[in-house]
């Protein structure tokens, strides 16, 4: 059987490719080797605009909880900065969330495969024809004409299509869900910065409602679980009697998109091209994002017969995203080489609007200038960013 595109991975990027693909009435089989979807831990953490992103509503049934801002704690916690105003989000309830786009590719008439993990792409001539996956034991070959690799960190479709991975760069996270949990302010999200809380990376206390919290670490260079547990046992306040009911963690790729995101009749989105934020780490509507545009590529590529006009899709993305990693990126750069003590004078010279720009990459010259009038922190820090 050959389709017209085949989609592997059932994450954020995958669902929302096959749909664009199918909405033009090609045939899409999506392959997701789990036999559900969302086991992958996430702290589930979006801003409101991505229900615009999905273009599905933001369905009560879709989130746990919603975010009306952030608490920001640089290593001395008495600088803390409070993020307010009009930054809106939700913790969504993400397996339900991966349903209903799950459900939207399915009325546009995707085929999705569950169990079915592929294990190697055919690649004649430069072109991927086919592929192999395994289902219950039994390794089954499709065709197709376009392949998507929407299969996350450490992609089988990057490393058998040839994709130039350079750069791509990826930091551990471990979580735990936790329950029993006194979390203050529960529509606010913190997250816990320094070299000894969580070298080069930080800590996250996400509520999903009054008792239960996504708790994670990301941290470079040193084993993380410690960290995680120490976090927890210094903050009695918050997880005196919690109990951990899961763990779970996995890579996040923080070094920005790699460098082609089309090779032939082949395609890369979300966390497989490094699709996210750096800073933040947050991928999940940036790799929405790029699933969309990457399908409407695909799609124009099918009906116009012409493989050239995937390129269609990293110039649509670099118009917004691709800048905004970017921006994010050099900001990470910078800021990971930080001492504590500049994270706290940061802590005291910068608002919540300044993080949320240099966070996600937005206004990062804005907040540049206005470092510039500190003379020892122009130099440090300020100068680097522009
Ligand atoms: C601990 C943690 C916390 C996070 N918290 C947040 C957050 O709060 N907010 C946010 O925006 N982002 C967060 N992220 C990042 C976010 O989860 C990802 O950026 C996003 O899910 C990427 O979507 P994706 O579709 O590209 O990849 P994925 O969600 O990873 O989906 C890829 C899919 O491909 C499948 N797959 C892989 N290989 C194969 C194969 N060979 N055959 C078939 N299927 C395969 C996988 O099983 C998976 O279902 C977090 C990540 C981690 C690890």
């Amino acid at each position: 059987m050959e389709y017209d595109a085949v989609v592997v991975g059932a994450g954020p990027a995958g669902l929302m490719a096959a749909r664009k693909i199918a909405k033009k009435g090609f045939s899409v089989l999506v392959l997701e080797k789990e036999r559900d979807l969302g086991t992958r831990a996430c702290a589930e953490a979006v801003s409101a605009s991505a229900f615009q992103t999905a273009e599905i509503p933001p369905s009560p049934s879709l989130i746990s909880n919603t975010i009306d801002g952030a608490y920001v704690f640089p290593p001395d916690e008495s600088k803390m900065v409070k993020i307010s105003g009009e930054y809106r989000g939700y913790i969504l309830n993400k397996p339900l969330f991966l349903y209903a786009l799950a459900s939207e590719a399915a009325s546009a008439g995707c085929d999705i495969q569950m169990r079915s993990e592929v294990k190697s792409v055919n690649v004649e001539g430069g072109e991927a024809r086919s592929l192999v996956y395994e289902k219950k034991g039994e390794l089954i070959t499709v065709g197709f004409k376009y392949l998507v690799g929407a299969d996350g960190v450490g992609s089988i479709v990057a490393r058998t299509c040839g994709f130039d991975m350079g750069g791509y760069e990826i930091i551990p996270t471990i979580q735990y869900v936790m329950v029993n949990c006194k979390i203050p302010e529960r529509n606010m999200i913190r997250v816990y910065l320094g070299n000894e809380v969580a070298p080069l990376g930080y800590v996250w206390v996400f509520a999903k409602n009054e008792y239960m919290a996504n708790v994670g670490i990301g941290v470079r260079g040193k084993p993380a679980k410690p960290y995680l547990d120490r976090f927890i046992e210094r903050h009695p306040e918050f997880f005196g009697n919690a109990k951990v009911i899961k763990e779970g963690g996995g890579g996040v790729p923080v070094g920005g998109q790699i460098r082609e995101l089309v090779k032939g009749n082949v395609i890369l989105c979300g966390d497989a091209a490094g699709q996210v934020i750096p800073i933040t780490g947050g991928g999940i509507r940036s790799s929405m994002a790029a699933g969309s545009i990457a399908g409407e590529a695909v799609a124009h590529a099918i009906e116009e017969g012409d493989p050239t006009l995937l390129r269609e899709y990293p110039l649509r993305y670099s118009e917004h995203w691709g800048s905004r990693i970017s921006k994010s990126l050099k900001v990470l750069r910078v800021i990971e080489t930080l001492p504590d003590d500049d994270l706290n004078t940061l802590g005291e010279l910068l608002s919540g609007d300044d993080i949320i720009d240099l966070a996600n990459g937005l206004d990062v010259k804005r907040v540049a200038a206005k470092l510039m009038l500190h003379p020892m922190v122009a130099v440090r820090i300020a100068s680097r960013l522009i």
